[in-house]
């Protein structure tokens, strides 16, 4: 039997070609490119067996605008990476199809208390808040910080009120940059899906007896968004969430804190993290990733695979990162509980990929144009 001669055989195997392979955990997707971004890990929400093509598209088609407008952001005249990441999270965290901003998870009392941080790897600035309820874009909320303030991180009412005072500071100086910082009334946040979530939660405690606010047994999704970038020579990446499903109030993940959920150095990598909160910052998760490339001279591959992989699949903790090598080299890593991730990235010339549930990335094609 021959393969070349043509014939319905040969039409089954090019047709199975075209097919988006499963994601493999263990095996990191690698690639070049300027911005990687993830949209989460877990179930995508409303159809934990097997999505719908509809809902797959809007994942698909929200995660290439989110690499449009980050791809633009950084072809503006004296932009850095940091905007490319701010302007790819912003996409995200005004969709509610991710666990950030508007479609943020609710806490256990039926909050929205959103995290996020940023950073750059040249100088290793970084800003953080955390526990924020009325700030529209928690990353662009991190980055005032970073730029704005003595300080890291800032957490619940105190971030919030600086959040608006450094809206007002701006507004005259540079009202661009004041526009980012928009204050919304609690109940923007509020979404049937992620209502109908909690409540899922809360009758699933009810029959547990009433344990409250314990670490997701379960697959779900997640949904945290996160982007890194590499332009001009100096890399920045960023991690903006709603949290965990039924998490306590007050609880602060992963994302807000630098070297768990976020983490960039220019001689290494940038890297943001998804995943179980309280396993990435024991694990000091992204740090690590970054740690391994310089103590042990892993590549950003390697060393994507070793902490996401063995790490934290010893510790039975579901989880992803992307991580963007000063060189352009990326790394997508996911353990086995997480291949589900929302992912793409863009290269240098604006082509690009991206795979939602059980797809793999593929080979990059040009950016559709933005819409306006
Ligand atoms: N890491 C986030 C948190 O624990 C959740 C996520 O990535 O989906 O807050």
């Amino acid at each position: 039997m021959t393969l070349c001669g043509g014939g319905p055989l040969l039409l089954v195997l090019m047709a199975a070609a075209d097919q988006p392979q499963p994601a493999k955990a263990g095996k990191p997707e690698t690639g070049e490119a300027v911005l990687v971004i993830h949209g989460g890990e877990g179930d995508l929400p409303g159809t934990p067996d097997k999505p719908d093509e509809k809902v797959l598209q809007e994942y698909r088609d929200k995660l290439t605008e989110a690499l449009q407008k980050g791809y633009e952001a950084l072809n503006e005249k004296g932009a850095t990476s940091l905007d490319g990441v701010e302007a790819a999270i912003r996409v995200m965290e005004d969709s509610p199809l991710f666990n950030a901003g508007k479609g943020a998870v609710f806490t256990h009392d039926g909050r929205n208390e959103m995290d996020a941080s940023i950073m750059e790897g040249k100088d290793k600035k970084a800003g953080a808040v955390a526990g924020v309820t009325v700030v529209k874009n928690p990353i662009s909320g991190a980055r005032a910080v970073m730029e704005h303030s003595r300080h890291v991180l800032l957490a619940g009412q105190g971030a919030e009120n600086f959040v608006m005072l450094t809206r007002e500071k701006l507004e005259k100086s540079d009202p661009k940059a004041a526009t980012k910082l928009e204050i919304v009334d609690r109940h923007y946040f509020w979404t049937p899906q992620r209502w109908k979530e909690l409540e899922e939660e809360w009758e699933k405690e009810k029959k547990a007896g009433g344990e409250q606010g314990r670490l997701p047994s379960a697959r779900r999704h997640l949904g945290t968004v996160g982007a890194v970038a590499l332009w001009d020579g100096h890399l920045a990446a960023g991690t903006s969430t709603g949290g965990l499903t039924d998490k306590l109030s007050g609880r602060i993940g992963d994302s807000p804190i630098i070297g768990a959920g976020t983490y960039a150095d220019d001689r290494y990598a940038a890297v943001s993290c998804t995943g179980i909160g309280e396993f990435f910052i024991r694990y000091a998760v992204a740090y690590d990733i970054t740690a391994r490339m310089k103590y042990k001279g892993l590549t950003v591959e390697e060393a994507a695979r070793v902490v996401i992989n063995d790490e934290l699949e010893k510790a039975d903790a579901e989880g992803a990162a992307i991580v963007l090598g000063h060189d352009g080299r990326f790394a997508i890593a996911y353990n086995t509980q997480a291949v589900e991730m929302s992912r793409g990235y863009v290269t240098r010339d604006g082509k690009f990929s991206v795979a939602v549930y059980k797809e793999s990335l593929s080979p990059p094609k040009p950016l559709p144009p933005a819409k306006k």
